[in-house]
């Protein structure tokens, strides 16, 4: 099944630049001989009403989105979600902390150019994705781009208009997709006999008030204050394996009142590869001994949807900051 978010891949020129149209994407589709093959998986197409720019995509199409899959799940071999590249790592991630115990493929993409123009991306993009949804090999929320799946939790946006415009910086690909597709094994999910055996389980995300802080030399931690006592978790980027300036104690006095009143810090590195070690510096100790969590080396993508899942899903305090550094999905290695 290939469910139509939005986003460029299905968008058409208009007077402000390109935007949404609907039925535009089965319009280009008809036009792609090589997607009706009787090579290709057979495949239905659904599209979302409204259609996004996926810059105003939120919690409500990623349970929209996980919606269509649940209610389709046992109709269809795997998933496609044609959606826009500005948040697409955002979603893959939501999708795979949202569906336990998934045990086919969801595979997400996009594309930098719209169908309707000459060098589009879109058409590659989409039926790889749908040979690997058809395939059924991978058991697990994926994000394909250029050649390369990518696990959903572990992509980013790297390129604003590059073709090649995902990166995966701390995992590697699923699948690349060269002259044969390869499906990289050893990289993907292992289940349970217990998780194989379940039936697919859908947490519905709701509205949740956090942040995310990007340490800048100079931050004044302070002006942050009001805001920070608003918010049920807070995620912090900082600078290399963990460190905080460390010139005042704003920071320090927000975490320990972050504590106080139960909500969640968890420290993020800004490096786009790599690990946060809390505590190997003095300049990172502060955030332990203030009561800050490891985001060890997940994306903030990652660290966003993860945060936000756990508290939609109603989790304590305490067992937010113990699932925070628990790889659930996939999403960190230690
Ligand atoms: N603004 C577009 C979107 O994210 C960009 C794209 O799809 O590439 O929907």
């Amino acid at each position: 099944m290939i469910i139509n978010t939005g986003g460029t891949i299905g968008m058409v020129r208009t007077e402000n630049g390109y935007a949404p149209k609907k039925g535009a994407l089965m319009s280009e589709l008809e036009q792609i001989r090589d997607i009706y093959s009787s090579e290709m998986p057979s495949w239905d197409l659904i599209e979302f009403d409204p259609l996004l720019d996926s810059t105003n995509v939120k919690y409500e199409q990623w349970n929209q989105i996980a919606y269509a899959i649940e209610e389709n799940y046992s109709a269809y071999d795997g998933f496609v979600v044609l959606h826009g590249t500005d948040t697409l790592a955002y979603s893959a991630s939501a999708l795979s902390f949202m569906m336990e115990n998934l045990n086919k493929p969801v595979i997400f993409t996009g594309s930098q150019i719209p169908l309707c123009e000459l060098r589009s991306d879109g058409r590659d993009n989409l039926i790889t994705s749908v040979m690997i949804a058809g395939d059924g090999t991978v058991k697990e929320v994926g994000l394909y781009f250029g050649d390369r799946l990518y696990r959903g939790n572990r992509s980013t946006k790297y390129s604003a208009d590059g073709m090649v415009a995902f990166a995966s910086p701390n995992f590697p690909s699923l699948v690349k997709a060269g002259i044969d597709i390869e499906y990289r094994m050893s990289n993907m999910l292992v289940r349970d006999a217990e998780s194989s055996d379940s039936n697919l389980s859908v947490t519905e995300y709701k509205e949740c008030k956090i942040g995310v802080i990007k340490v800048f030399p100079g931050i004044q931690f302070g002006l942050f204050a009001p805001i920070v006592h608003e918010m049920d978790g807070l995620i912090l980027e900082t600078f290399g394996t963990g460190n905080i300036p460390t010139y005042d104690h704003a920071l320090t006095d927000l975490i320990n009142e972050a504590a106080r009143r139960n909500t969640a810090v968890v420290v993020c590195t800004q490096c786009p590869q790599g690990t946060v070690r809390l505590g190997a510096y003095e300049a990172g100790s502060a955030l332990v001994k203030a009561g800050a969590v490891s985001g060890y080396n997940m994306t903030t993508e990652a660290a966003v949807t993860k945060l936000s899942f756990l508290l939609s899903r109603g989790c304590s305090f305490e067992a937010i900051r113990i699932l925070m550094e628990m790889n659930l999905r996939g999403e960190l290695s230690k």
